[in-house]
């Protein structure tokens, strides 16, 4: 992704996963991200995301379409560590969520892995309680048993 350009007092957030998919509990850390930084790019980890390409590329302009009219709002993927592509696309700040203890857990380890190979500030939200159990991997379950899954969904901004 070509770098961001700003000057550099720009609060640029990376916000790194699989997005498989990018459900509402996904969109409501970007919208609250947004009253925090700048600018948040939301960033496909194409080793997390185990993906074909092509599912991939689908994956990044699904997101895309619905950050369509929300310029503060970039979608990309990346094959390198995070924290390097962080660096790349001029990001302070990584940006992530947190449901549940076990998520904190991970979490924390991330953080404290990320704060030791960079300077890159983690910062952690809580998740709003209605989105406490969604997770992608629920999700595609539903979905393999054709189940409406669009209440967990984002729709277009
Ligand atoms: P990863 O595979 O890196 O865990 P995910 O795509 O599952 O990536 O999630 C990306 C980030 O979003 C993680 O920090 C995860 O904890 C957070 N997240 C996932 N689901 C929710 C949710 N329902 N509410 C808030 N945060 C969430």
């Amino acid at each position: 992704m070509t770098p961001i350009s700003t000057n550099n007092k720009t609060r640029i957030a990376l916000f790194p996963g699989s997005f498989n998919p990018f459900t509402v509990g996904h969109a409501d850390i970007v919208s609250r991200g947004l009253e925090l930084f700048d600018k948040i790019v939301i960033a496909i980890g194409i080793n997390a995301a185990k993906v074909a390409p092509a599912d991939l590329e689908a994956r990044v302009a699904a997101i895309k379409e619905l950050y369509a009219s929300e310029p503060r709002v970039m979608v990309a993927s990346y094959s390198t560590l995070t924290v390097d592509f962080a660096r790349e696309v001029g990001a302070r700040f990584l940006l992530r969520g947190i449901r549940s203890v076990k998520d904190f857990e991970y979490e924390r380890d991330m953080a404290s892995v990320n704060g030791q190979l960079s300077d890159l500030e983690s910062v952690v939200l809580f998740c709003r309680p209605e989105y406490g159990a969604i997770s992608s991997s629920v999700v595609r379950e539903l979905m393999s048993y054709g189940v409406d899954v669009s209440s967990f969904l984002p729709k277009k901004q």
